[in-house]
């Protein structure tokens, strides 16, 4: 009896420790309840997670396979569904690391325009979705979608009529403004002024006063201009690039503008990856 005793009386510490770490572990390995938007360093090109606890969009998928390293060290462990993906336009510097996304993770849609343009590259992605039989959708201009409590996505652009851009697929980009209560950010692709002049005036009441943009076409002096940040007046701007890329962006006169405007301005290049975290009504960013 005594001996029982004594080995009973060692056995209890260990499981109320175990169970402590048990509640411990699953407390703290429970999604984040704010809004996350990750701008990941990918070298030079884009890739962007939007994500809400389970929930994820993925905006371009960056120039190779890094983005999967990006992404699993953002979405919780045993997460392996990646609910949209959206695809802004085909160039190779946007689309190349999706075909591993799309190979390792349950996709449920994708958002992608029904631009032509020849690449192997793009060739095998849209096989892939093809094989994969992956929804697509390819949204109308001023189209909203609703998502988790107070989300919502507006498209701005290309729309369905893209045949126009095929000479310069910059301007067939997918340009959307996502909202989450109170924040906004506008999300540009690599669309170029040409573009962004017909949006302001279709779209007029979905620009000014932006919280967040990331910038168009990785701060080339092509996707901004000073009319454009006079009606948004950002806050914050996000360029997303390679350092010591061989275009030379960001442009100097895309920092100037937005140094007029007083645009805080992060950049994969320099800050690495940026996410910008949020409940609707405040906003915090930190780099990592
Ligand atoms: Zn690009």
């Amino acid at each position: 009896m005594v001996k029982k005793a004594a080995k009973l009386k060692l056995f209890f510490p260990f499981v109320l420790a175990l169970i402590t770490a048990t509640i411990w572990s699953v407390y703290f390995s429970q999604p984040d309840e704010k809004l996350n938007i990750y701008f990941f360093d990918v070298g030079q090109g884009d890739a962007e997670l939007i994500q809400k606890a389970n929930w994820q969009i993925l905006v371009d998928g960056g120039p190779d396979d890094i983005v999967i390293e990006r992404i699993s060290n953002v979405m919780p462990i045993d997460d392996r569904k990646i609910e949209t993906i959206i695809i802004t336009h085909p160039h190779a510097d946007h689309i190349t690391g999706l075909i591993e996304v799309i190979n390792r993770y349950e996709i449920e849609k994708i958002i992608l325009t029904k631009v032509g343009y020849e690449s192997a590259t793009y060739k095998s992605l849209l096989e892939l979705i093809d094989k994969k039989k992956i929804k697509t959708i390819t949204p109308k201009i001023g189209d909203v979608e609703y998502l988790f409590d107070q989300g919502k996505i507006t498209y701005l652009w290309p729309g369905e009529e893209v045949s126009r851009f095929e000479n310069n697929l910059n301007n067939s980009s997918i340009v959307f403004r996502f909202d989450y209560g109170d924040f906004n950010c506008i999300f540009s692709g690599d669309a170029e002024i040409e573009s962004w002049t017909e949006i302001f005036k279709k779209q007029k009441n979905n620009l000014p006063d932006i919280d967040v943009i990331k910038i168009p076409h990785h701060g080339s002096r092509t996707g901004l201009n000073e009319n454009m940040t006079n009606i948004m007046r950002p806050d914050i701007a996000i360029i997303s690039l390679g350092l010591n890329n061989k275009y030379g962006f960001p442009h100097q006169e895309i920092l100037d503008i937005l140094a007029k405007n007083k645009t805080r301005v992060y950049r994969t290049d320099q800050d690495k990856s940026i996410n910008i975290r949020t409940d609707g009504k405040n906003y915090e960013i930190k780099t990592f």
